[in-house]
């Protein structure tokens, strides 16, 4: 099962690379294997070409790749998901150029999402009509700290779909390779759009 998530995951990193979302091979994936174990992409690869060899068993508690390769610095925001939210079976984390812009023009904490008919791609939207509320925390080096700070904020609060690293870019998730994907590409369309209109509308 998680074989064959990996091989849909490979084919969603090429696509993710032609859409220039992960440029000078920034951003990491990862596909659950099961309760313990998640596979992770290899830490400076170009996702245009990675393949499964590519990914690294990681340790979903301690972040510990058995390999003795090193796992992306940004392991620990993967196993956070992972942990958080059980249905979680594929997490996706790209540096596009709206997530990176737009998290830094909103200075709250929260960017929300109103008014497009394009929020209905999000699993559970059913209205232009609702908000979608999507958290943004301050980015930091030190990734355990940040991970700390989220899983404080996710005690309180809804984090549904993903989340924005300000300055940073875009972490979001799936049960299958399918719903991941389709949630970034929703919410980067949405994005887009949020900062279009924020250019010429202000108010
Ligand atoms: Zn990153």
């Amino acid at each position: 099962m998680w074989q064959e998530r990996l091989g849909q995951l490979v084919t969603t990193c090429h696509w993710i690379g032609a859409k220039g979302w992960a440029p000078a091979t920034g951003g990491n994936m990862s596909v659950r294997q099961d309760a313990q174990w998640c596979w992770l992409s290899e830490s400076g690869r170009d996702k245009g070409s990675l393949t499964g060899e590519d990914f690294l068993q990681v340790d979903i508690a301690t972040n510990q790749a058995p390999s003795g390769r090193k796992p992306s610095a940004e392991t620990g925001l993967h196993t956070l998901v992972y942990r958080l939210f059980p249905e979680a079976n594929v997490v996706l984390h790209v540096h596009t150029v709206n997530a990176t812009v737009l998290s830094r023009i909103e200075k709250s904490a929260t960017l929300n999402i109103s008014g497009y008919e394009m929020q209905k791609t999000l699993t559970g939207q059913q209205s232009h009509l609702d908000t979608v509320p999507i958290a943004i925390f301050d980015n930091d080096q030190d990734i355990d700290a940040l991970a700390k700070r989220i899983e404080q904020y996710a005690q309180d609060n809804p984090l549904n779909y993903g989340f924005l690293l300000r300055g940073h870019g875009l972490t979001c998730w799936g049960k299958d390779v399918n719903e991941a994907r389709r949630q970034l590409e929703g919410l980067e369309f949405l994005f887009e759009c949020e900062m279009q209109r924020r250019l010429y509308q202000r108010d």
